[in-house]
């Protein structure tokens, strides 16, 4: 077994032999040593925690002391889970949580109780949740966001397979 040691950088525990920190995408090795995947004459300062590509100053990005490429700077992290879906609409977000689960993914949840409100006027009202509640989340663990993406991607396309066949009726 290797040995753990702390990250210089967020304090995740780390296996000593790794090139770089998991949670956060700093490099252990020296400086000058790991080259950007894209531009080879570049020192990288980190890898993407999502996909794992190498980045320099130039294709990479720190958000809240986490290296992201550009594709991925915008994926909303808390700490080791990734946000891969967001809804005001409960009932999209527990389709994509038992998706999720069904294809043995972790999932975590959050705000997936609509009632922090509770609405006494009867019905649906104008201002119905979209308006009031916070967007129903649905995150995985970051080393499975891609495949995530993948799946919920592809129950989407399903899903608007679907919704063009109602259309054509
Ligand atoms: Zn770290
Ligand atoms: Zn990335
Ligand atoms: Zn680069």
């Amino acid at each position: 077994m290797s040995e753990l040691t702390k990250c210089h950088n967020c304090s995740e525990e780390v296996t000593e032999d790794s090139d770089f920190c998991p949670h956060c995408g700093v490099l252990f090795a020296e400086a000058g040593e790991v080259f950007c995947d894209e531009h080879l004459q570049e020192s990288a300062i980190g890898v993407c925690i999502i996909c794992r590509k190498v980045c320099c100053e130039d294709c990479g990005v720190k958000v809240a002391g986490r290296i992201f490429c550009q594709a991925h700077r915008k994926v909303k992290v808390q700490e080791d889970w990734a946000e891969v879906f967001r809804s005001t609409e409960v009932a999209d977000a527990e389709l994509v949580k038992s998706l999720l689960e069904s294809t043995s993914h972790k999932v975590l949840c959050q705000n997936f109780n609509s009632i922090g409100f509770v609405w006494d006027g009867g019905g649906d009202s104008p201002i119905s949740r979209s308006n009031i509640n916070k967007p129903a989340k649905v995150f995985v663990p970051i080393p499975e966001y891609l495949q995530a993406m993948e799946v919920i991607y592809d129950w989407r396309s399903s899903q608007a397979v679907i919704q063009s066949d109602d259309a054509g009726m």
